[in-house]
């Protein structure tokens, strides 16, 4: 088994706001680790702290990015190997709420600090994808608040491997549309149903209610029988979205809206490729770190 391990050091509330969107060449490590950062004194409010959480002993090299990464690197880390314990669980039960626009994301350790006027969520880390802190949720949340800053209205919404639930109850409350959210992973389903009683989203089928399905890509009666949707979310990853571009095209009404997360930057061009071969073009692309979320419009002469 691969253990966790824990670097700690002492930064800056600057530091720590840079971090929270670059963590540099780390990012570029199989698993970068996930970064936390803290106030461990609020009567010093300049002195920080940075927790990185590692799967596997941290090499010198990453040890040495990490703490190139802040504005003092001289102090020493102290570098702990964890118990056996839900590291995943454990580094994220104090991740700093998020904001995206309208969206605001916070776990139950911290209280709910939106402000006013925010759709606001309380989701836990735990046994699935989706608390908001990756680029990719974040990406797909930015882009789902741009459409609804232009008016934008969908009715028949679809969350494709749904994970919390998250980007589903975001699309459903700033929409207001019927909404189907699938995952491939039983546990993601309990998951987000789960999170859906905790933040009073409405379960059903109805117009301003949450279905749930467990299915591998649109491979499920109920995804088909809801089809054709006005909006199609999927963070999954390349490989998936390009095997699965005729599947999800099809499922799209014409003129409908399909937002695509979980690729990296050097892959946009093959997903967008792939997508176009079935009606449908890129027309906004947003970048975060190295994984672009983009937006795709089905045309409207598409004969589905
Ligand atoms: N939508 C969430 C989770 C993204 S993680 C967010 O944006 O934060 C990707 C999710 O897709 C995982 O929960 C994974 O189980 C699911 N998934 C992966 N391949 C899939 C497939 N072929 N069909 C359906 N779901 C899939």
């Amino acid at each position: 088994m691969v253990t966790s391990w824990r670097v700690t050091l002492p930064c800056t509330k600057a530091d720590a706001e840079r971090l929270k969107d670059d963590i540099g060449p780390l990012a570029l490590l199989d698993t970068p680790p996930v970064l936390m950062t803290s106030e461990p004194d609020p009567k010093r409010p300049d002195d920080w702290q940075l927790d990185a959480y590692f799967e596997g002993r941290p090499t010198k090299a990453a040890l040495a990015q990490l703490r190139a990464l802040l504005s003092d690197p001289t102090p020493v880390p102290l570098v702990e190997e964890l118990a056996d314990e839900d590291w995943v669980t454990l580094s994220q039960a104090g991740l700093e709420p998020i904001t995206e626009g309208r969206f605001h994301i916070h776990a139950s350790t911290h209280p709910d600090s939106a402000p006013a006027g925010s759709i606001s969520f309380l989701i836990d880390a735990g046994r699935a994808f989706g608390t908001g802190q990756h680029a990719t949720t974040a990406g797909c949340l930015a882009m789902l608040d741009g459409l609804a800053g232009s008016g934008a209205h969908f009715r028949n919404i679809l969350d494709l491997g749904t994970g919390t639930g998250v980007l589903g109850f975001a699309a459903m409350r700033a929409f207001g549309g019927r909404t189907i959210a699938s995952d491939i992973d039983p546990v993601s389903i309990e998951v987000t149903a789960e999170n859906a009683a905790i933040n009073h989203i409405p379960m059903g089928r109805g117009p301003g209610q949450m279905e749930l399905v467990v299915a591998t890509g649109m491979s499920h009666r109920r995804l088909q029988q809801r089809a054709p949707y006005d909006l199609i979310i999927a963070n999954i990853l390349a490989g998936p979205l390009i095997d699965m571009a005729a599947e999800i095209s099809a499922a799209l009404k014409p003129g409908g809206t399909l937002i695509l997360a979980g690729l990296l930057d050097h892959q946009a061009g093959n997903v967008a490729k792939a997508y176009a071969r079935h009606a449908c073009r890129l027309v906004q692309r947003l970048d975060r770190e190295d994984w672009p979320t983009l937006r795709l419009v089905k045309s409207r002469n598409a004969r589905k």
